[in-house]
C-alpha cells in the first residue's frame, strides 16, 4: 500500500505529519508521488485562518473523482478544523471521507488503515500495529524506521505540549487544541535520542507557549530550563531550537538557559502581533509595547548576536491607520529579523470573530500587509548585510538548485556550492552576498566531509524544513 499525506499550517502539523508518516512507514507502508497514485491519501488542515480552510476544501473536493472510481481509497482528513463541535458538519459535507481526526491523534486513521491491512493480508498483525503513533510512550511508532529508502532529515520538530491556556480574542487554536498538556521530560529525552539515532543533529522544540512548558507536570512541575538542560546532554545532538515563546510567559530563566547552554541556539520567536496599545488590549494579549520593548532589550543585552522573530497580524477589527502606524514605528524601532504577518482572518467561535465587526477591506487589509513586508525587506536586507565577510556555522539540511542548503544558529538561510558531500554535517560558511530572505556563502572549514558527489541532485527528504519563509506565508 502507497501513502500520500498533503499538510498546511504551522510546525505543529508538520511534526504530526511527520509521525503519521513515520508510523504509516512502520507498518510497512511507501510514499505516492501523487493523491492519484496512493491508496491512502490523508490531509492534515489548519484553521487558523480562512484561506488555510478554503485550501483544504478544494484539496479534498479534488479527491472525490478519484474516491468515486477507487472506493478502496481511504481518505484521512485531519487537524485543526476537525474538532468535537464541526465533525457532524464535515461528515455531512464529505460524506466520502473515510476518517476525520483531530490535531495529533490519528489514532481512528491507524486502526482504519491497519483493518483494511488486515483484510488484505490476513498475516499481519493489527494487534501490535494499531498502537497510535502520537501516544508518547508507544516505542514501536517512535522507534527504528523500517521501509523507508529515503535519507532522514537532520532537523526535526518534536512537540513538547500541547494546547493552549491563552485566549487570543482572534485565535481558534485553543479551541481546536484544546488545554495545555506537556509531556514529561524522560520521554522527550528518550525521543530525541532515538531521533538522533536516526539521522537528526538539530531538534526544535514546538509549544503554543513553550515558555508555559511544564506548568501542568505532576507530581513535580518542571520549567522549560530544565528540559533544555536535560537535552542538552543528549549525545550527538548539536543544536536545539525552541518556539514559540510568549511575552506575557518569556522568562529570564529561558534567556538564561539560551544564553548559557552550547546546544541551545541564539533565535527566539516572540510574537508582538500589534504595535499599539489599545490594539494589543483588544486582542486580549496581555501585555504592552513598553513590555515588549524591555523583554526584546534585555534578549540584546543578555544575548547580543540574539536573532528575533515576531508575528504580526493587520486589520483586526477596528485597528485604524494610525494603530496601524505604531506597528510600522515598532518595526523600525526593533528590527526584527523575520516577520510573519498575516490579514486579520475572522474565525467564527473567537470573541473577535463573533463580537468584532471585521470592518476593513481585502484591499485595505492587503496594503497593510504590503507596507508591513516592505519595511521588513529593507531591514532582513540591512541586518543580512552586516553578516557579509563573517565566517557562520551552517548545519546542511538539504540541497537545492545545486548548493547545499542549510541554516546559521540564529535560524538564517544560507546556500554554498560544493562539490564535497555535506548533508548533516556543521560548514563553516563565509557570507559573500545577502539577500532578504537568504545569504549565499562560501565554505572555508567545518566537519569532515564527504566524498565529491557526482551531481548534485535535489535530496528526496522526508520533510525538509520550510524555505527562507516569505513574510506572510501560512505557518
Ligand atoms: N502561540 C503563538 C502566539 O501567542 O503568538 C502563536 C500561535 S498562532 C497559531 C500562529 C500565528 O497565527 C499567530 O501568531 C498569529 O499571528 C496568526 N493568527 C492566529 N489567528 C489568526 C487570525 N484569526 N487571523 C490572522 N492571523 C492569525
Ligand atoms: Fe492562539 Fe494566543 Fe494561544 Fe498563541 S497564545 S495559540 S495566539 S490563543
Amino acid at each position: 500500500m502507497r501513502y500520500y499525506v498533503w499538510t498546511v499550517g504551522c510546525q505543529m502539523n508538520e511534526a504530526d505529519s511527520e509521525r503519521i508518516v513515520r508510523a504509516l512507514q512502520d507498518r510497512g507502508l511507501a510514499e505516492a508521488q501523487s493523491a492519484e497514485q496512493a491508496d491512502v491519501v490523508i490531509l492534515n488542515t489548519c484553521s487558523v485562518r480562512q484561506a488555510a480552510e478554503d485550501k483544504a476544501l478544494s484539496k479534498v473536493g479534488s479527491l472525490r473523482p478519484l474516491k468515486l472510481a477507487r472506493p478502496d481509497l481511504i481518505i484521512g482528513f485531519g487537524g485543526c478544523m476537525v474538532a468535537g463541535d464541526t465533525v457532524d458538519g464535515l461528515r455531512r459535507r464529505l460524506p466520502y471521507v473515510d476518517v476525520f481526526f483531530p490535531p495529533s491523534e490519528p489514532d481512528g486513521l491507524l486502526e482504519l488503515i491497519d483493518h483494511r491491512m488486515a483484510d488484505r493480508d490476513p498475516t499481519f498483525d493489527d494487534d501490535v500495529a494499531s498502537d497510535g503513533c502520537l501516544a508518547p510512550t508507544v516505542v514501536a511508532s517512535a522507534g527504528a524506521i523500517v521501509n523507508t529508502s529515503r535519507p532522514r532529515p537532520v532537523a526535526r520538530w518534536l512537540p513538547i505540549m500541547s494546547g493552549c491556556n491563552r485566549r487570543c480574542t482572534y485565535c481558534i487554536v485553543p479551541f481546536r487544541r484544546g488545554r495545555e498538556v506537556s509531556r514529561p521530560i524522560p520521554e522527550l529525552v528518550d525521543e530525541s535520542r532515538r531521533l538522533v539515532a536516526d539521522g537528526a543533529r538539530e531538534i526544535t522544540l514546538l509549544g503554543q507557549i513553550v515558555d508555559r512548558y511544564g506548568r501542568d507536570l505532576r507530581p513535580q512541575r518542571f520549567h522549560l530550563g530544565d528540559l533544555l538542560r536535560a537535552l542538552q546532554d543528549v549525545e550527538g545532538l548539536e543544536r536545539i531550537r525552541f518556539l514559540t515563546s510568549h511575552p506575557r510567559d518569556f522568562t529570564e530563566e529561558v534567556l538564561e538557559a539560551t544564553a548559557t547552554l552550547p546546544k541551545v541556539c541564539e533565535h527566539i520567536n516572540i510574537p508582538v502581533q500589534a504595535g499599539d496599545d489599545d490594539v494589543l488590549q483588544a486582542m486580549w494579549r496581555g501585555y504592552t509595547i513598553d513590555v515588549y520593548r524591555r523583554i526584546v532589550a534585555r534578549i540584546r543585552e543578555r544575548i547580543p548576536t540574539c536573532s528575533i522573530a515576531t508575528d504580526i497580524i493587520v486589520g483586526f477589527p477596528g485597528e485604524t491607520e494610525d494603530q496601524f502606524r505604531h506597528t510600522l514605528d515598532l518595526m523600525e524601532e526593533l528590527r526584527f529579523d523575520v516577520v510573519h504577518v498575516a490579514m486579520y482572518s475572522p474565525r467564527p467561535g473567537t470573541v473577535a470573530g463573533d463580537r468584532m465587526p471585521d470592518l476593513l477591506s481585502q484591499a485595505e487589509k492587503k496594503d497593510r500587509l504590503h507596507r508591513v513586508e516592505e519595511i521588513q525587506e529593507r531591514v532582513s536586507l540591512e541586518l543580512n548585510q552586516t553578516l557579509v565577510g563573517t565566517t557562520q556555522q551552517i548545519l546542511v539540511e538539504d540541497t537545492d538548485k545545486g548548493k547545499w542548503k542549510g541554516r546559521t544558529r540564529t535560524n538564517k538561510l544560507v546556500f554554498f556550492e560544493d562539490p564535497r558531500d555535506w548533508l548533516g554535517r556543521l560548514a563553516n560558511v563565509r557570507i559573500d552576498r545577502p539577500s532578504p530572505w537568504s545569504l549565499q556563502g562560501s565554505v572555508v572549514g567545518g566537519e569532515q566531509p564527504g566524498p565529491v558527489r557526482p551531481v548534485l541532485q535535489p535530496l528526496p527528504v522526508l520533510n525538509s524544513r520550510s524555505p527562507a519563509v516569505p513574510s506572510n506565508s501560512l505557518r
